[in-house]
C-alpha cells in the first residue's frame, strides 16, 4: 500500500518541503521553493539525477521570452495557448493551457536571469508542428544531459538538499489526505522516514510501468519504451490513493524517429525540412511533416514495425551540428548510398519501389503532382541526390502525458475540484496539455510543462509553508 497512515507517527527529521524526483520538474520546483524562502529536500532514486530529462534534446517550448524578443519573434501566452487548443482539438483544459502558456515565458526568463541556465530560442525549429511561432528554447548543446547538469548545479548553488540513492516507497498521510512525510529506501535496503509540511511529486509518468501502460494505453502496451527506466508511475499512484483525480491517462508522446537497432533519437528536422519516411517496402504511408507524436504509432503499425528516413546531403549538413547526429554517425546508424541502387541494396528495400517514391516526391516538390497523403513538398527544396542518406527507425513510447489533475498553482485536486491540502505535482506526474491521445502533443511540451508547472508548484509550496510558519508563530 503506497500511502501509510500518519496517525501516531513521529518523524525525527522534518523539512518544510519535500520534492520527489530530480528531473526538470523536480529541479525547477526545488529552485522555486528555495527562492520562496523554504528549506527543500529533493529525493531522487538514482545515484545521480538523470530522468527522461537527461535523455531529451533539452528543447523547451515557451512564449514571450526575452530571448524571443531579442530575435524579433512576436509571441505571447495567448498565442501559445491558442496553438495548444488547436492541436488538441479543444480537448484539453483551456483555462490551464492559458495559465501554463502565460507562465512559460517568465519561467524561462527566471531560469536564465536568476539561475544562470543558458536557454535561448532555437530558430532552426521555426514555427512548425502546431507552433505558430518559433518558441523552442534550448541549452547550447541541445542535449538533456546539459540541461539536467546545469539545473543540478543551480539547485546546489541555491541550497537545495539533494539526496540521491533515495527511492521513495511510501507516503504518510492523515485520513483527509494531509501528507505528513515520506519513506525512502536506500540501495542497501535500509529505510529512512522524513516529515514534511508540503509534498511535491515530480516522479514523471508511468512509461516504465508496463502494467499501467497496458491498462491506460493498450495500443502501446507492447511497444518499445524509450524513456527513463525509473518512471514507474509511483507519484501518480500515491496521488490516486490520496483521492486525487486523474485525467488524460490515455495521452502520450510517441515518436517514429529512434534509430534501429541503435536506439539514438534522430533529429526530426531532417523530415520537416524535406526528408521522407518510407516503410520497408519503399513506400510512403503518411504525411510525415505533421503529427510527429503520432508517428510512434504509425511506424509501429508498418510491416516489421520499421521505417527508413531518406534524405540528402543538404539535410545531413543541416543536422550535423547536433550531438545526437554526431553519436548516430559514430555508431553507424546513418548509411550513405552512392546511388539509389546502393540505397536499395543496403536497406533491402525493392529498388523499383524506391525509384518510384523518389521520382514522385521530386515531382511533388516541383509542383507537378499532389501528394495523396496531403504533404506540401513545395515548402522546401526538392531532395537532391545521389548521394542519399538513410537511417532505419522504429516507433516507441517516449513518455506519458496523463496524470494527476492540478490547479493553477500545480496543487493536486480531487474529482469534486477540492484541493488536497498540501500536495503538488508537476511534469510527467501531472496532467499535461496534450489532450487525450498522442496527436495533441505539441513539440517540446514535456519540458514546457515540467519547468512551468514545477516553478508554480515550488512557489505555491513555499507560500503554503511560510503561511503555516507565520500562523504557528502568532
Ligand atoms: C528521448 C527523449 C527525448 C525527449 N525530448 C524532449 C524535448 O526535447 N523536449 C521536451 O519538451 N520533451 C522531451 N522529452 C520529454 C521530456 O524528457 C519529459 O517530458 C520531461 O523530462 C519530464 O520531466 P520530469 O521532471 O517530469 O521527469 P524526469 O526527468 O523523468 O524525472 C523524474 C525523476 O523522478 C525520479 N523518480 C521516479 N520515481 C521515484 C521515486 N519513487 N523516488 C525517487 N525518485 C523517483 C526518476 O528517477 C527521475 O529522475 C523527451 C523524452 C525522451 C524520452
Amino acid at each position: 500500500m503506497p500511502v501509510l497512515p500518519a496517525k501516531g507517527k513521529t518523524f525525527e527529521i522534518s523539512v518544510p518541503v519535500i520534492v520527489v524526483g530530480a528531473g526538470a520538474a523536480g529541479m525547477t520546483a526545488a529552485l522555486a521553493a528555495r527562492d520562496g524562502g523554504a528549506e527543500v529536500m529533493l529525493l531522487e532514486r538514482d545515484h545521480r539525477p538523470r530522468g527522461s530529462t537527461s535523455m531529451s534534446q533539452g528543447n523547451i517550448a515557451a512564449a514571450g521570452t526575452k530571448s524571443q524578443k531579442a530575435a524579433g519573434i512576436d509571441d505571447s501566452g495567448e498565442i501559445f495557448a491558442r496553438d495548444i487548443m488547436a492541436l488538441t482539438r479543444g480537448e484539453t483544459d483551456a483555462h490551464l493551457a492559458r495559465v501554463f502558456a502565460d507562465a512559460s515565458g517568465p519561467t524561462i526568463d527566471w531560469l536564465v536571469d536568476k539561475h544562470g541556465i543558458p536557454l535561448e530560442v532555437d530558430p532552426d525549429w521555426g514555427a512548425a508542428l502546431g507552433h505558430s511561432r518559433s518558441r523552442i528554447h534550448s541549452v547550447p548543446t541541445h542535449t538533456g544531459t546539459e540541461l539536467i547538469s546545469v539545473l543540478g548545479n543551480a539547485a546546489e548553488q541555491a541550497g537545495v538538499d539533494l539526496v540521491t540513492d533515495a527511492h521513495v516507497t511510501d507516503v504518510f498521510a492523515n485520513e483527509g489526505g494531509h501528507v505528513r512525510g515520506v519513506r525512502f529506501k536506500r540501495p542497501d535496503g535500509s529505510v529512512e522516514d522524513v516529515g514534511c509540511d508540503a509534498l511535491i511529486l515530480t516522479t514523471c509518468g508511468f512509461g516504465a510501468n508496463r502494467a499501467m501502460v497496458k491498462k491506460f494505453i493498450p495500443e502501446m502496451g507492447d511497444a518499445l519504451y524509450h524513456g527513463h527506466e525509473g518512471n514507474e508511475g509511483e507519484g501518480i499512484q500515491w496521488g490516486m490513493a490520496l483521492g486525487a483525480a486523474t485525467a488524460d491517462m490515455t495521452a502520450f508522446q510517441g515518436l517514429g524517429a529512434l534509430a534501429d537497432p541503435h536506439r539514438v533519437l534522430i533529429h526530426y528536422n531532417i523530415i520537416l525540412r524535406g526528408g521522407l519516411i518510407v516503410n520497408v517496402k519503399g513506400e510512403r504511408f503518411t504525411d510525415e511533416s505533421t503529427d510527429i507524436s503520432g508517428m510512434g504509432r504509425k511506424v509501429t503499425a508498418q510491416p516489421e514495425g520499421l521505417a527508413w528516413f531518406i534524405f540528402d546531403q543538404r539535410l545531413m549538413d543541416m543536422v550535423s551540428k547536433y550531438e545526437e547526429t554526431k553519436e548516430a554517425v559514430q555508431i553507424g546508424a546513418f548509411r550513405r548510398a552512392a546511388d539509389t541502387k546502393e540505397l536499395a541494396a543496403l536497406s533491402k528495400m525493392p529498388l523499383a519501389a524506391l525509384e518510384k517514391t523518389l521520382a514522385e516526391t521530386q515531382a511533388m516538390a516541383a509542383g507537378k503532382a499532389k501528394d495523396p497523403h496531403g504533404r506540401d513538398f513545395t515548402l522546401h527544396p526538392a531532395l537532391v541526390g545521389p548521394p542519399w542518406w538513410a537511417v532505419r527507425v522504429c516507433g516507441a513510447l517516449f513518455h506519458t502525458q496523463g496524470g494527476l489533475v492540478i490547479d493553477e498553482n500545480a496543487q493536486v485536486c480531487r474529482a469534486d475540484k477540492t484541493k488536497l491540502p498540501n500536495l503538488f505535482a508537476a511534469g510527467g506526474t501531472a496532467r499535461s496539455t496534450s489532450g487525450p491521445a498522442d496527436w495533441g502533443y505539441i513539440p517540446a511540451a514535456g519540458l514546457f510543462t515540467a519547468v512551468t508547472q514545477g516553478r508554480l508548484a515550488g512557489e505555491a509550496a513555499a507560500r503554503l509553508v511560510s503561511g503555516r510558519k507565520r500562523a504557528a508563530a502568532e
